[in-house]
Protein backbone atom coordinates (compact mmCIF):
# COMPACT_ATOMS: atom_id res chain seq x y z
CA UNK A 1 0.00 0.00 0.00
CA UNK A 2 1.32 3.51 -0.42
CA UNK A 3 3.12 4.96 2.05
CA UNK A 4 3.74 1.82 3.53
CA UNK A 5 7.24 0.10 4.12
CA UNK A 6 8.48 -2.06 1.33
CA UNK A 7 10.32 -5.37 2.23
CA UNK A 8 12.96 -4.70 -0.58
CA UNK A 9 13.56 -0.89 -0.23
CA UNK A 10 16.75 0.18 0.69
CA UNK A 11 16.06 3.86 2.30
CA UNK A 12 13.34 1.88 4.23
CA UNK A 13 15.67 -0.75 5.90
CA UNK A 14 17.85 3.03 6.90
CA UNK A 15 14.61 4.25 8.24
CA UNK A 16 13.93 1.22 10.28
CA UNK A 17 17.57 1.02 11.32
CA UNK A 18 18.22 -2.18 9.42
CA UNK A 19 20.89 -0.88 6.98
CA UNK A 20 23.25 1.83 9.05
CA UNK A 21 23.69 5.21 7.59
CA UNK A 22 25.44 8.42 9.16
CA UNK A 23 22.59 10.12 10.13
CA UNK A 24 22.42 14.31 10.49
CA UNK A 25 19.54 14.86 11.38
CA UNK A 26 15.65 13.09 11.83
CA UNK A 27 12.21 14.54 12.82
CA UNK A 28 9.00 12.40 12.73
CA UNK A 29 8.56 12.52 9.20
CA UNK A 30 11.65 12.86 8.03
CA UNK A 31 15.57 11.28 8.44
CA UNK A 32 18.77 13.01 6.72
CA UNK A 33 21.94 10.68 6.11
CA UNK A 34 25.32 11.12 4.31
CA UNK A 35 25.55 9.94 0.56
CA UNK A 36 27.72 7.06 0.53
CA UNK A 37 29.13 8.35 -2.73
CA UNK A 38 29.46 12.21 -2.39
CA UNK A 39 29.37 14.21 -5.33
CA UNK A 40 30.73 17.25 -3.34
CA UNK A 41 31.76 17.92 0.38
CA UNK A 42 28.59 18.35 1.47
CA UNK A 43 26.22 15.46 0.39
CA UNK A 44 23.12 14.83 2.15
CA UNK A 45 19.74 12.86 1.42
CA UNK A 46 16.62 13.73 3.08
CA UNK A 47 14.34 11.32 2.62
CA UNK A 48 10.58 10.63 4.02
CA UNK A 49 9.91 7.42 6.73
CA UNK A 50 6.81 6.92 4.76
CA UNK A 51 7.39 5.01 1.60
CA UNK A 52 6.66 6.40 -2.49
CA UNK A 53 9.07 5.78 -5.26
CA UNK A 54 9.66 9.80 -5.80
CA UNK A 55 9.43 13.14 -4.76
CA UNK A 56 6.24 13.67 -7.42
CA UNK A 57 3.91 10.88 -5.68
CA UNK A 58 5.32 11.83 -2.38
CA UNK A 59 4.21 15.76 -3.30
CA UNK A 60 0.70 14.42 -4.72
CA UNK A 61 -0.49 11.88 -1.95
CA UNK A 62 1.50 13.71 0.96
CA UNK A 63 2.16 17.47 0.20
CA UNK A 64 2.66 18.14 3.99
CA UNK A 65 5.92 15.75 3.84
CA UNK A 66 6.69 16.69 0.89
CA UNK A 67 7.45 20.46 2.76
CA UNK A 68 9.08 18.66 5.58
CA UNK A 69 11.66 17.30 2.90
CA UNK A 70 12.59 20.75 1.61
CA UNK A 71 12.86 22.49 5.24
CA UNK A 72 15.06 19.92 6.59
CA UNK A 73 16.83 20.31 3.18
CA UNK A 74 17.37 23.24 4.11
CA UNK A 75 18.37 23.12 7.65
CA UNK A 76 20.77 20.72 6.96
CA UNK A 77 22.45 23.27 4.50
CA UNK A 78 22.51 25.88 7.75
CA UNK A 79 23.92 23.16 9.72
CA UNK A 80 26.73 22.13 7.44
CA UNK A 81 27.30 25.86 6.60
CA UNK A 82 26.87 25.65 2.85
CA UNK A 83 23.98 28.23 2.64
CA UNK A 84 26.08 31.19 2.62
CA UNK A 85 27.89 30.23 -0.52
CA UNK A 86 24.83 28.64 -2.25
CA UNK A 87 23.69 24.96 -2.55
CA UNK A 88 21.75 22.37 -4.18
CA UNK A 89 18.56 20.33 -3.89
CA UNK A 90 17.74 17.87 -6.31
CA UNK A 91 15.21 15.31 -7.03
CA UNK A 92 16.60 13.16 -9.80
CA UNK A 93 13.21 11.49 -11.13
CA UNK A 94 12.64 8.58 -13.46
CA UNK A 95 15.85 7.01 -14.72
CA UNK A 96 16.47 8.85 -17.42
CA UNK A 97 17.45 11.58 -14.54
CA UNK A 98 19.75 9.58 -12.41
CA UNK A 99 17.17 8.03 -10.15
CA UNK A 100 18.35 4.59 -9.11
CA UNK A 101 16.57 4.31 -5.19
CA UNK A 102 12.98 3.86 -5.85
CA UNK A 103 12.31 6.16 -2.44
CA UNK A 104 11.96 9.75 -2.62
CA UNK A 105 14.62 11.70 -1.69
CA UNK A 106 16.30 14.97 -1.93
CA UNK A 107 19.98 15.38 -2.44
CA UNK A 108 21.67 18.26 -0.70
CA UNK A 109 24.46 19.67 -1.95
CA UNK A 110 26.98 22.03 -1.57
CA UNK A 111 30.83 22.97 -0.64
CA UNK A 112 32.10 23.68 -3.76
CA UNK A 113 31.06 25.73 -6.72
CA UNK A 114 28.16 23.76 -8.82
CA UNK A 115 27.89 24.06 -12.50
CA UNK A 116 24.72 25.31 -14.54
CA UNK A 117 23.45 23.74 -16.64
CA UNK A 118 23.84 20.05 -13.97
CA UNK A 119 24.67 17.42 -16.89
O1 LIG B 1 19.02 10.05 -7.23
P1 LIG B 1 19.50 8.65 -7.02
O2 LIG B 1 18.37 7.65 -6.92
O3 LIG B 1 20.52 8.20 -8.04
O4 LIG B 1 20.25 8.70 -5.63
C1 LIG B 1 20.47 7.59 -4.84
C2 LIG B 1 21.61 7.92 -3.94
O5 LIG B 1 21.63 7.04 -2.85
C3 LIG B 1 22.99 7.84 -4.62
O6 LIG B 1 23.63 9.12 -4.57
C4 LIG B 1 23.72 6.79 -3.76
O7 LIG B 1 25.09 7.09 -3.59
C5 LIG B 1 22.96 6.87 -2.45
N1 LIG B 1 23.01 5.71 -1.58
C6 LIG B 1 23.36 5.87 -0.24
N2 LIG B 1 23.37 4.81 0.61
C7 LIG B 1 23.08 3.59 0.15
C8 LIG B 1 22.72 3.40 -1.20
C9 LIG B 1 22.69 4.49 -2.06
O8 LIG B 1 23.67 6.98 0.19
N3 LIG B 1 23.14 2.56 1.00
Amino acid sequence: MAGEPQADCLFCKIVEGHIPATVVRETETTVAFRDINPQAPTHVLVIPKVHYPDAASLAAAEPAVAADILREAAQVAADEKIDDHGYRIVFNTGSGAGQTVWHAHAHVLGGRGLQWPPG
